[in-house]
């Protein structure tokens, strides 16, 4: 089935229940069990169902089924936040004393939580290059247990070397987790380039329309057999799991991953997702390739504008053919497509701060993918928490504006941006 298709269809039988065509959301937070033997048996993975909503959820259901087709993934597990993804995803196979590499260019709340968060929890995280994965290699050792980078990355708008970091990690048994919020399920599907994990805030386009936060962790087929070449490193998975009366995730025959995410983290941190934030998504996420296109064909036109102006020293955009990324763009993300986001360099910091307040139509806001076009100064914002020497790692310049492209018509985003720049 194509993605078009799955982001209406999947994960729902509509002739189950009453036949409604609208996903129904199941607004509770417990579920009635037939008889205590029923309880016990969904309480032991005897048999599948509902518990409790901090475990699952009919309308969470739907979407996780829907968005892990969509990703090309076997499971998923829907989470409160872009953010609680990220951190699920990590906590699920690192613990103290382990460490993780990351990408050298994230998103700003992804690097203060595997920098600094993570790091009061015994796990360290080491910086490596995404943009082509040169010193990845030389910094895996024993305790590595994870690869995280974003596929098209924010606020740097860098596209990793994928095919790069995927060949490094198989060959050293190390997890790849991948942040596919920018480039988005509909331009891009790491999972398909062979990435373990996937994870989305899907705050971002997902939503689309700036009212949800949320984030779903997906998972691609097979992960028991990795965990199981790899026992001695990814014990979590391999012996007996104290906290659930020693259930053995790679001994049940269900998508490992998330099952642990959901039976252990989920079950005891609780940063789940709310089920009308479910629902919501699920209607978004419908015209999610739409969306995407048309944010990617109207940054495109912004790009090529900013590009030819005079007060503009440098533009970002990796669907430029100037732009450094623009083959990677090409090679990895459907038509060469590459979302919405943009950066652009201005004289000074003081000019780039001047710029954002003369904007009108653009809104000064720290969000993406809205369908509203957004404006920030991220050295001030969104990067303020990093110290000089991290901002400069992660490319982030003081005098960077970002645009996040939105759907308008862009003969008014191009004469707010030049009013906005004279
Ligand atoms: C926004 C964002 C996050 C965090 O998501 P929240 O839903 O805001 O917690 C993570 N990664 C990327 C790339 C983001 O843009």
């Amino acid at each position: 089935m194509h993605n078009e298709t799955i982001a209406v269809h999947g994960g729902y039988n509509k002739k189950e229940g009453y036949g409604s065509m609208a996903v129904p959301i199941t607004q509770t937070t417990a579920y009635a069990f037939r008889d205590s033997e029923h309880a016990a048996n969904l309480f032991a993975l005897k048999e599948l169902g509902p518990i409790y909503t901090r475990l699952n959820n009919p309308t969470t259901d739907v979407l996780e089924q829907r968005f892990a087709q969509l990703e090309g993934g076997a499971a998923a597990l829907c989470v409160s936040s872009g953010q609680s993804s990220i951190f699920y995803a990590i906590a699920n196979v690192a613990q103290a004393g382990d460490n993780i590499l990351i990408s050298d260019k994230l998103y700003g709340g992804a690097v203060t939580l595997l920098t600094h968060t993570i790091r009061r929890f015994g796990i360290q995280a080491h910086v490596f290059k995404s943009e082509d994965a040169s010193n990845l290699e030389e910094q895996i050792n024993d305790k590595t247990k994870a690869i995280f980078f974003e596929s098209l990355s924010n606020p740097q708008i860098a596209v990793a070397d994928i095919e790069k970091i995927v060949e490094i990690a198989k060959r050293n048994g190390v997890l790849t987790i991948c942040d596919n919020t920018v480039a988005t399920a509909a331009l891009f599907n790491p999972i398909k380039w062979g990435v373990d994990v996937v994870v989305h805030s899907t705050s971002k386009y997902t939503n689309g329309q700036g009212t949800v936060l949320g984030g779903i962790i997906v998972e691609r087929d097979g992960l028991a057999e990795f965990f199981k070449e790899n026992a001695e490193k990814y014990t979590e998975f391999t012996t007996p799991d104290d906290s659930y009366h020693g259930l053995v995730y790679v001994d049940v025959p269900l998508p490992n991953f998330c099952l642990r995410a959901r039976l252990s983290l989920a079950r005891d941190i609780g940063a789940v997702q709310a089920p009308l934030n479910s629902w919501l998504l699920i209607q978004t996420l419908e015209t999610l390739s739409l969306r995407v296109d048309k944010h990617s064909d109207n940054a495109l036109e912004i790009a090529e504008f900013l590009s030819a102006h005079p007060k503009v020293k440098a533009v970002n955009y990796p669907g430029l053919k100037t732009d450094k990324y623009y083959d990677k763009a090409q090679k990895y993300f459907k038509d060469g497509k590459a979302s919405g986001l943009i950066s652009f360099d201005v004289e000074s910091f003081d000019e780039a701060k001047r710029v954002i307040d003369s904007a009108k139509l653009f809104s000064v806001v720290v969000n993406i993918g809205d369908s509203k076009s957004l404006i920030v100064h991220p050295a001030s914002t969104t990067h303020s928490q990093l110290t000089e020497e991290e901002l400069t790692k992660v490319g982030v310049k003081p005098v960077t504006i970002r645009l996040s492209i939105g759907l308008e018509n862009t003969e008014d985003l191009k004469a707010d941006l030049e009013q906005a720049l004279n």
